[in-house]
């Protein structure tokens, strides 16, 4: 599953290559890849033809780029899924072997095609926010940015996290606070912070907020300049794996190894159908207080 670096990484290819361009043509070679247009494949095609590309925006891990022209109002959302891949590709290049959706454009240059072997992913032709200048899609309107993004608001943030009555990885996983804090991050941003996961949020001192969110922030950011390394300028590129290496991590995916800070061997504990990983000495266990 593709983490935000490798979506950012995505949609910077995307800006430097489609931004501008308008689309001659689509052939779509397998109708599950359109299947969230309701209308069909057919409906697809018609909406993009002859509309041209905006900048490419990203909310957490959804992608999408606004349309202009004839498209106003709407916007081309991409869905990775598992393995969904954007490439930017020569028209004269073979069909890759799971080529999904192929858009060419009216210049004659490189192509954009959806490869996408497992088909868990899509394209989809979406209407956007009335009067948003990013064309956000209005089935993601309601999700929260990601600290990564220049109008994330720290302040409204860090306020929300302690009125909400919740845990506090829980609510660096919930999309409608914050964006983009996959379990990985979590797990790394917490540790770095001192603080276990089944903390309740609202205990939480302004300052410890402030300070959780700076780590989950500078967390991605180390992980989108590894994520970023892979990306070649003729291609569009996701390949599925996080781009965060492991020797990279400190808490996740390290149970039974020594803690880099106090040397106590790393837990897993299972959280949510997931694992969270946590030091059990710098991370302590809160105290019950109300039953709550
Ligand atoms: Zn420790």
């Amino acid at each position: 599953m593709p983490e935000l670096p490798e979506v950012e990484v995505v949609r910077r290819g995307l800006a430097n290559w489609v931004a501008g361009r308008t689309v001659a043509g689509v052939d779509v070679l397998h109708p599950r890849a359109v299947r969230r247009q309701s209308a069909g494949a057919a409906d697809f095609a018609a909406r993009l033809t002859g509309t041209t590309f905006g900048a490419a925006q990203r909310r957490g891990k959804y992608l999408w780029v606004p349309l202009a022209g004839r498209g106003q109002g709407f916007s081309m959302i991409g869905h990775l899924g598992m393995s969904g891949q954007l490439l930017v590709q020569d028209p004269a290049v073979p069909d890759e072997k799971h080529l999904r959706v192929r858009l060419r454009f009216t210049d004659g240059g490189r192509e954009l095609r959806f490869v996408d072997q497992r088909t868990f992913g899509g394209l989809a032709v979406e209407e956007a926010e009335d009067g948003d200048p990013e064309g956000t899609p209005v089935s993601i309107a309601h999700i929260a940015r990601d600290p990564l993004d220049a109008r994330f608001d720290d302040a409204v943030f860090v306020a929300a996290l302690r009125a909400r009555r919740t845990t506090v990885k829980r609510a660096l996983l919930d999309q409608t606070l914050i964006s983009g804090v996959g379990n990985i991050y979590a797990d790394e941003a917490l540790w770095r912070s001192r603080l276990h996961y089944d903390r309740p949020s609202a205990t939480l001192t302004r300052p410890q907020a402030a300070l959780l969110l700076a780590n989950a922030r500078e967390v991605m950011t180390a992980a989108l300049a590894v994520g970023g390394t892979s990306f070649d300028s003729l291609y569009v590129n996701v390949n599925g794996e996080s781009g965060y290496f492991s020797r990279d991590l400190d808490a996740y995916g390290r149970e039974d190894e020594p803690c880099r800070r106090c040397g106590t061997a790393i837990r897993r504990a299972a959280w949510m159908n997931r694992s969270s990983y946590f030091c059990p000495r710098c991370q302590r266990v809160p105290r019950v207080r109300d039953g709550g």
